[in-house]
């Protein structure tokens, strides 16, 4: 019995967790419960995941990776991590086109909260969804495909529509990244050159505590296959070359991350910043993302450096990151190429009292927070954030008329306005 989420942070109140072994069983558990609500690998930090009645993990469905070369897509099952199926991906000859920071996670519970990854040109993790299979309240099963009426918001659905059992990802041809990492690039240097920054590799993470020397790793993951300039460089706007293997934290374990120095790899072994071999850490952190519109980039990174004397006793480290716009209707990056300011902190709870000045900070510029995150943002944002929100309440209303995969957490939000 699963009674509290990875971080530890959050127990949940579900009447039970349910195992089913077969999509078929699926089916009739969603069908006679109340109240349901699908649990991925239980990385979000709030409770998002949570419900009144029983939760379903999908772990005990049989493993399914098919990969369909003439139509390029990968499918799998609904509780997959992508670590689980990444390397016989890569090993057929094929990719999929971003990781987050981690490959532990489960593909549904990634692309049901806008999880991401960084780089300019890569959309958030759902935008490479295909095609979906999803159990609605009766227990019978709707198979969307992109381009049909109401995709966009069947992906970044907060499991809130029903239960994913499988989703199919566009793949394509894998390719091999570098990853070389800088240390200590100052602010005026980041802020001067923010674009020609983010824009130096295929994925570019920036960490920083928010103090004044600014941040203290660049981490630039290059497709080898288009995009080497990393290699030749001996420093970034400034910032120097690192001579050994880092973790984000200083004097974390090194060799938890992914391969750096500039070897190149399979994409799946570079894109994630932690090795899936490695759990990151024992879960003793919490986490929040804000996602700003690119416009907004420099006013909130400088915003957030006039937070950060405030935030210092309680981080443990901030990362930058960019995506791409997407039309994923309640996407955090919908609309808008955007920068994720990411903040892990330590399990205070004070953070929680910091949360509020957090979002009164960057509500200026527009920032969605991530939905698996912790946050506080004023509700009453939401609306004006999110307009295909109406669109996402009335597809919610449709598939789930009595409400059997509401919880608090969409009650709150979602549903508050
Ligand atoms: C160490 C760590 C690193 C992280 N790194 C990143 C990162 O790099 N980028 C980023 O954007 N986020 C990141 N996150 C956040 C994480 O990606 C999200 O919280 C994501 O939702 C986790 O997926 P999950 O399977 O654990 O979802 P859960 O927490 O289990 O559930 C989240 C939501 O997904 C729904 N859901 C799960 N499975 C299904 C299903 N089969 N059908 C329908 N709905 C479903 C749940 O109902 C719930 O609403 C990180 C989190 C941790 C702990």
């Amino acid at each position: 019995m699963i009674s509290a989420n990875w971080a530890g942070n959050y127990e949940y109140l579900s009447s039970g967790l349910a195992t089913p072994g077969s999509v078929e069983e699926l089916q009739e558990i969603v069908a006679r419960s109340p109240r349901v609500k699908a649990l991925g690998s239980r990385h979000s930090f709030n409770d998002v995941a949570d419900t009144a009645g029983i939760q379903v993990s999908l772990n005990g469905l049989p493993r399914t990776v098919t990969i369909d070369e003439a139509a390029r897509t990968v499918t799998v099952n609904g509780g997959g991590k992508y670590g689980e199926f990444v390397e016989e991906l890569a090993d057929a000859g094929w990719a999929i086109h971003n990781l987050a920071s981690l490959p532990h996670i489960s593909v549904a519970g990634a692309i049901a909260t806008g999880t991401h990854g960084s780089g300019d040109r890569n959309g958030s993790l759902g935008t490479a969804v295909a095609a979906l299979d999803l159990v609605t309240a009766t227990g019978e099963i709707t198979r969307a495909k992109r381009g049909d009426p109401d995709f966009d918001g069947l992906v970044v659905s907060l499991g809130a529509l029903g239960v994913v059992s499988s989703v199919s990802l566009d793949i394509e041809p894998s390719f091999d990244v570098r990853q070389d990492v800088f240390e200590n690039l100052a602010w005026p240097q980041l802020l001067a050159h923010f674009d020609e920054l983010t824009s130096s590799a295929y994925s570019v993470s920036a960490f920083t505590d928010w103090g004044d020397d600014g941040t203290s790793q660049v981490w630039l993951k290059s497709r080898i296959d288009s995009d080497v300039s990393a290699a030749t460089r001996s420093e970034l706007f400034g910032a120097t070359r690192a001579t050994s293997q880092r973790h984000p934290l200083p004097g974390g374990p090194s060799e938890w991350t992914t391969e750096q120095g500039g070897v190149s790899g399979p994409w799946w072994k570079r894109l994630a910043h932690f090795k899936l071999e490695f759990t990151p850490s024992n879960g003793a952190e919490l986490q929040t993302e804000y996602l700003v519109p690119r416009e907004h980039a420099t006013g909130a990174i400088e915003a957030m450096r006039r937070l950060g004397p405030l935030m210092a006793p309680l981080l443990f480290i901030s990362e930058l990151r960019t995506m791409a716009a997407d039309e994923l209707w309640l996407s955090p990056s919908f609309g808008h190429d955007s920068l994720g300011l990411h903040f892990t902190w330590k399990q205070d709870a004070a953070v929680h009292e910091l949360l509020p000045a957090l979002d009164e900070a960057l509500a200026p510029f527009a920032a969605r927070p991530h939905w698996g995150k912790l946050f506080a943002t004023d509700v009453s944002r939401l609306d004006s954030l999110y307009p295909r929100l109406p669109d996402f309440r009335r597809l919610a209303g449709r598939l789930d008329p009595n409400g059997k995969f509401r919880n608090d957490f969409l009650d709150h939000t979602i549903f508050a306005g």
